[in-house]
C-alpha cells in the first residue's frame, strides 16, 4: 500500500498538525488539559483522526495515537496522557502500523488440496469446517477436537473461545498462558489468593530495591521507564540472570545463577535474612500462616550461602550481599517473567518469590509485591477468561457448581450443557494442555494411552504461535496426524506451513487487533479499550465475527446451537453483536471471583476520554468524572462505584478506596488447627448476608464495602500450602540435569505425583530422570541451553517477522555462545552451527537439533548458550517457505525466518499446571558441517539413552 503523504507534508498542510504539534509541546510541559470535543472538532475539519489505541506488542499495554485519514493508518504519535507509558514506545509499538500494512498479510481464506493452496470463500471455508466438526463429533465424540485459543485476541473474544468449547462439550481448550504463566497463577494464587501481578508497572517507581528474575529492558522495554524512575530515586537493582543481559548491565548486583536453581538462590537469601533476624516478625505473625514449616526447610544446611553456591554457582558473598540489600532497602519488589515460570517446578519457583516478600513484609505495599511481567498484550485478559483446559471463566474450575453458575450467566439449561459432553465425568475432567496436546493427536501412531475415549482428530489453532511450544518435532507430527487443521491468524502462522501434508488445512484471515476493537488487560490488571484504527484489510474479518459465523454454520448440523450460544443477545446476527454487550451482559456479570463486576464498559471508555486526569505516580484520577478511580479499574473492582484495586492485599487503606487483603480461600482453619483469618482485622468472606459470594449473581457488595469488609475475606498468606505437591518449595534438579551429582539429593517429582493421568496424558518424570541419570550423557551434552526474547520480536514471531521494520532491525535467529566455548569447537562469530539436544529420543531415532548462526559473546558464561524463541520457517536447518501460500496477489512467506529453538527443549512438566520446561535444557553446539560427525561419534551413547528411556517406559 502506498501512502501518499509524508509525515513532513502532513505536518505542513493539515489543520490538525498545529493541534498535534502544539498539543505535544504543551503536554510536554504538563500544563494543559485539552478538551476531547475540541480535538474531535479539529479532526472533523481536517479529515485526519487521532485514534487512541493499545500496542499489541506485549503486556505492558502502552497507548499510542494512530494518525488516520481515509481509513488509512499513516503514522503514530505519542499518547502522552496514557499514564502507563506517557507516549513512550519501543520499536514494536513504534512500527505497529507496519503490521497492518505488511506485504505478507494473509488476504483471504485458503485451503490446501492435493499439495496446493487454493483460495476459497468464507462461506465455503466455514461450511467445510462445520461439516467436519459435526462428522468428527458423531464418529469420535466432542473430545476429539482440540482448540488452541489466544492471548492475542480481545478479552471478550477469549471469553467466547472458552464459551464455544463449553457449548461444544469438551474441555480440550488451552492457550499461551499454559506455557507462559500458568505457574504464576498456581504459585501466587496458592500463596495469597490471586495468581496475578500484585502491583503494576507504574508502582515500581516506589520500590527502594528491585530484584529481577528476568530481563525487562529487552522483554518489556517500556516498563524500564518506571524502573529507571525508581533507580533515579535511589533504588538498588539486583539482577538474577544466567546471562549478562541489558538489565544486568544497569544493575548494582548481578547474580549469575544456573538456570533452574531459582529456589536454591532465593532460599540462600532467605536463609541469611532469617539467620540475621532481618525478617518482619510482626507481619508474619499477623498476616501469614505456616512460617515455622518454611523456616524448618530453609534453615537446613542445604540452603546456607556456601551450599547454595555449590548448587547455583553464585558466590556465597554475593548471596549475603543480596540479602543485606533486600533487608535494608524496603519496600523491595520482585520482578520476573518466563525465565522463572517455565520449569518443571515453576509453581514452586514463583512461590519462593512470594515467600521472600512475606518474610520481608513487602506484600500488599506500594513499591513491594511480586510483579509477574506477562507476555502477550492480552494474556492477563485471556487468563482471566480461562481459555484453559482446567477452568471456566474467572477461575471457577470445572465443578458442578461452577458449570451451574456459568449456565445461569449464559441463560442456558445446565442439563442441556451437560448433554453436550460425552459424560458428566468428562465435563469435570481437565482437558489437554498446550504442553502435551501433541501426545493426544499422535497417540494412535505410537500406541500411547490417553485418558479420553479417542485421540484428537481436529485442531483449531486460533491466534496461537507454534514456535513457543516445546517438543516441536512431536507438534509437527500432531499437525500432520489430524483429519483437519484450522488456523486463524492475520498472517500464515507456522502451524499452517510446518506440517508436511498435502491437504486437510484451512487458514482463515483474522484481521489484526488494530482493525478490530475490544477490551485488553495488561499485566498490571489494567483494562483498556482498544479502538479500531482502520477497517479490516483485504478479506480479513474480526475474530468475533469468525467465531459467531462458525457457530451459525454449525447450527445447520446442530439445530438450536446459535440461539443458545447468543441467548443473551436477543437473536442478533454475528455482525450485530458488539464486544461491549458480551462484556456487560456476561463477563462482568459472571466473573465475581475476581471482582470484575464494576468494570463496566462505559467506565473504561470514560477513562480513555478523561485520560488527562490520571497521574502516572499512582495511576489515579484527580478531578473530572473519573475522580478517585484507578486507571484500568484493576480487579477486584467490586461494583460500579469501586475505584479498582491497583495493589493487591493492601490492608492499610479502606476497601472503598482500593484496599484489600489476603483471600480466605482455603477455609478459616488450616489442617493443623491454626487460624487462617487475618490477625489484624479477621473476616470470613461469608460473614455478610451469608451468601456464597462467588456465585452471587447480582450482588453489589455494598454492605461489605460500607463495613470495610473485603468480599474475598481478610485472611492469611500461606508459607505452607498443604494442597500442593511441595507444601513448601524445595530445590529440585531439572529432569535432564547437567549436575548428575545432585539428582539423587534433589530429585524431580515422583511419577505418582502426576496421578495415573495428568491432563489426559501420562507423565513419568522421575522414571525419565532415572533414565537420564543411568545413561550419563553429560559428556555428550555438556552445555546448558536457555532461551528468551529479542526486543524486536514477539511470541512465535508470525507478526513481527513479517513486519518490514522489525525484520530489518532483527533479521537473525542465532545462538549466543561464549568465546572460549566457541574457540574450543572451532566456531567463529557468524558461523552456522548445530545446537543438539537429547530431546525426542523418547520416541524418535535421532536427537533434535537446530541450525542457526553463532553469536559469539561474553554475555553468556562458558557453560551456557542462549537462543531467542521467536523463530520459525525452517525445520532442523531446512527452510519450508515453499509451504506458505503464494498467489498472484499475495505472498505470505515471513520476511525473515529461522529454526524454532523449542524443538531442543528438555522434558519436564510442572505437576500443578503441566507447564513445559523451556528454560533449563542441556545441549551441545558444533559447527553445522560437523553435525553428522558428532552424531556418528556419539552414536553408541545416544543408543544407550534411547535404551534407558525405553526400559523406564517414559512414554506409555
Ligand atoms: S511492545 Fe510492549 S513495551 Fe513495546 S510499545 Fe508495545 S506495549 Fe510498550
Amino acid at each position: 500500500m502506498k501512502l501518499k503523504l509524508t509525515r513532513r507534508d502532513f505536518l505542513k498542510t493539515s489543520a490538525i498538525s498545529l493541534a498535534v504539534a502544539g498539543g505535544l509541546l504543551k503536554y510536554a510541559r504538563g500544563d494543559i488539559v485539552r478538551k476531547a470535543e475540541e480535538v474531535q472538532k479539529k479532526e472533523q475539519e481536517s479529515g485526519y483522526k487521532l485514534v487512541k489505541t493499545i500496542c499489541t506488542g506485549c503486556a505492558v499495554g502502552c497507548g499510542m495515537l494512530a494518525v488516520v485519514k481515509d481509513d488509512q493508518w499513516l503514522w503514530i504519535e505519542p499518547w502522552i496522557n496514557n499514564p502507563i507509558n506517557r507516549g513512550k514506545l519501543c520499536c514494536k509499538g513504534a512500527s505497529a502500523n507496519y503490521i497492518v500494512h505488511s506485504p505478507r498479510r494473509l488476504k483471504y481464506p485458503m485451503i490446501k488440496r492435493n499439495g496446493k493452496w487454493e483460495k476459497i470463500s468464507w462461506d465455503e471455508a466455514l461450511e467445510i469446517i462445520a461439516k467436519k466438526l459435526y462428522e468428527v463429533r458423531q464418529k469420535y465424540g466432542p473430545d476429539a477436537v482440540f482448540f488452541a485459543g489466544s492471548a492475542k485476541v480481545s478479552t471478550e473474544m477469549a471469553y467466547l473461545q472458552r464459551k464455544f468449547m463449553a457449548f461444544w462439550g469438551s474441555n480440550n481448550i488451552d492457550h499461551q498462558a499454559r506455557i507462559c504463566h500458568s505457574t504464576t497463577v498456581a504459585g501466587l494464587g496458592n500463596t495469597w489468593g490471586y495468581g496475578a501481578m500484585t502491583n503494576n508497572f507504574n508502582d515500581i517507581r516506589n520500590a527502594k530495591c528491585i530484584i529481577f528474575f528476568s530481563n525487562p529492558s529487552e522483554a518489556h522495554p517500556v516498563s524500564f521507564y518506571h524502573i529507571y524512575e525508581a533507580k533515579k530515586r535511589g533504588a538498588i537493582l539486583i539482577c538474577c540472570d544466567p546471562r549478562f543481559s541489558r538489565t544486568a548491565a544497569v544493575s548494582d548486583l548481578h547474580l549469575q545463577f544456573r538456570p533452574g536453581t531459582d529456589i536454591a538462590l532465593v532460599y540462600g537469601i532467605c536463609h541469611e535474612i532469617i539467620k540475621n533476624g532481618w525478617y518482619d516478625e510482626e507481619f508474619i505473625r499477623q498476616r501469614t500462616y505456616g512460617f515455622e514449616y518454611f523456616k524448618e526447610e530453609v534453615m537446613k544446611e542445604d540452603y546456607s550461602p556456601e551450599n547454595v553456591e555449590k548448587i547455583t554457582g553464585v558466590p556465597a558473598e554475593k548471596i549475603r550481599r543480596a540479602a543485606y540489600i533486600l533487608a535494608h532497602n524496603k519496600p523491595a519488589t520482585v520482578q520476573y517473567a518466563m525465565g522463572a515460570t517455565q520449569h518443571p517446578y515453576g509453581s514452586q519457583n514463583i512461590r519462593s518469590f512470594a515467600i521472600l516478600q512475606l518474610l520481608l513484609g513487602n506484600a500488599g505495599k506500594p513499591g513491594g509485591g511480586v510483579n509477574a511481567f506477562r507476555g502477550h498484550d492480552n494474556v492477563q485478559g485471556a487468563t482471566d477468561m480461562c481459555v484453559l483446559s482446567h477452568s471456566l471463566p474467572a477461575y471457577y474450575g470445572l465443578s458442578e457448581a461452577a458449570w451451574k453458575h456459568w449456565c445461569k450467566v449464559w441463560n442456558v439449561d445446565y442439563e442441556w450443557i451437560k448433554s453436550r459432553f460425552s459424560s458428566e465425568e468428562m465435563m469435570q475432567k481437565k482437558g489437554f494442555t498446550m504442553s502435551r496436546f501433541a501426545v493426544g493427536a499422535t497417540a494412535e501412531k505410537y500406541g500411547w494411552k490417553l485418558d479420553q475415549p479417542s485421540p484428537i482428530k481436529v485442531i483449531i489453532w486460533w491466534g496461537h504461535s507454534t514456535a513457543s511450544i516445546g517438543d516441536l518435532k512431536l507438534v509437527k507430527e500432531a499437525f500432520e496426524s489430524v483429519e483437519l487443521l484450522v488456523v486463524v491468524d492475520p498472517f500464515v502462522e507456522t502451524a499452517a506451513a510446518l506440517p508436511d501434508r498435502p491437504d486437510g488445512i484451512i487458514i482463515l484471515p483474522a484481521c489484526t487487533e488494530y482493525e478490530g476493537e475490544g477490551f485488553v488487560t495488561n499485566s498490571g490488571r489494567q483494562i483498556q479499550w482498544r479502538n479500531r484504527v482502520v477497517s479490516p484489510r483485504f478479506d480479513s474479518r474480526e475474530d468475533m465475527w469468525i467465531l459467531l459465523k462458525l457457530v451459525e454454520k454449525l447450527d445447520k448440523y446442530d439445530p438450536g446451537l446459535y440461539a443458545k450460544f447468543t441467548a443473551n443477545f436477543g437473536g442478533k446476527k454475528p455482525e450485530e453483536i458488539r464486544p461491549e454487550e458480551v462484556w456487560d451482559k456476561e463477563i462482568t456479570v459472571g466473573s465475581i471471583t475476581i471482582g470484575m463486576l464494576g468494570q463496566k464498559s462505559w467506565r473504561i471508555k470514560r477513562q480513555q476520554e478523561y485520560d488527562y486526569t490520571f497521574s502516572e505516580e499512582d495511576c489515579r484520577a484527580y478531578g473530572g468524572p473519573c475522580d478517585g478511580e484507578y486507571w484500568g479499574l484493576p480487579w477486584p473492582c467490586w461494583n460500579e462505584k469501586h475505584p479498582g484495586t491497583p495493589i493487591l492485599y493492601r490492608n492499610d487503606i479502606p476497601v472503598w478506596d482500593g484496599g484489600h487483603d489476603f483471600r480466605v480461600k482455603w477455609g478459616t482453619k488450616a489442617p493443623d488447627g491454626q487460624s487462617l483469618l487475618s490477625g489484624v482485622n479477621p473476616q470470613d468472606q461469608l460473614s455478610i448476608n451469608g451468601v456464597k459470594w462467588v456465585f452471587a449473581i447480582g450482588e453489589t457488595f455494598e454492605d461489605y464495602i460500607k463495613n470495610n469488609m473485603v468480599p474475598s475475606g481478610r485472611g492469611r498468606a500461606r508459607f505452607y500450602a498443604w494442597n500442593m505437591k511441595d507444601p513448601v518449595p524445595k530445590h529440585r534438579e531439572p529432569l535432564y540435569s547437567p549436575r548428575l551429582d545432585l539428582i539423587e539429593k534433589y530429585p524431580i517429582y515422583e511419577d505418582e505425583k502426576y496421578g495415573d493421568f495428568h491432563y489426559r496424558v501420562k507423565i513419568k518424570a522421575r522414571s525419565w530422570q532415572i533414565a537420564w541419570l543411568n545413561a550419563k550423557m553429560t559428556e555428550v551434552f555438556p552445555l546448558i541451553w536457555t532461551s528468551g526474547r529479542q526486543v524486536e520480536h514477539m511470541g512465535g514471531g508470525a507478526e513481527t517477522r513479517s513486519n518490514p521494520i522489525l525484520a530489518e532491525l532483527q533479521p537473525h535467529m542465532y545462538v549466543e555462545i561464549n568465546p572460549k566455548t566457541a574457540n574450543e569447537r572451532g566456531i567463529k562469530d557468524g558461523d552456522m552451527v548445530a545446537v543438539i539436544s537429547p530431546r525426542s529420543l523418547e520416541y524418535d531415532d535421532t536427537p533434535a537439533y537446530i541450525i542457526v548462526r553463532a553469536r559469539v559473546t561474553p554475555a553468556v558464561p562458558e557453560w551456557l548458550v542462549f537462543t531467542p524463541y521467536h523463530w520459525a520457517g525452517q525445520f532442523q536447518g531446512k527452510p519450508y517457505l515453499d509451504r506458505f501460500p503464494v498467489t498472484d496477489d499475495m505472498d505470505t512467506r515471513p520476511i525473515v525466518y529461522g529454526d524454532s529453538c523449542n524443538i531442543v527443549n528438555p522434558p519436564g512438566w510442572d505437576p500443578e499446571t503441566q507447564m513445559q520446561a523451556t528454560k533449563s535444557g542441556i545441549c551441545n553446539v558444533v559447527r553445522a558441517d560437523k553435525l553428522q560427525e558428532f552424531l556418528s561419534q556419539y552414536k553408541s551413547k545416544i543408543e544407550q539413552l534411547k535404551a534407558e528411556l525405553r526400559k523406564m517406559k517414559v512414554m506409555e
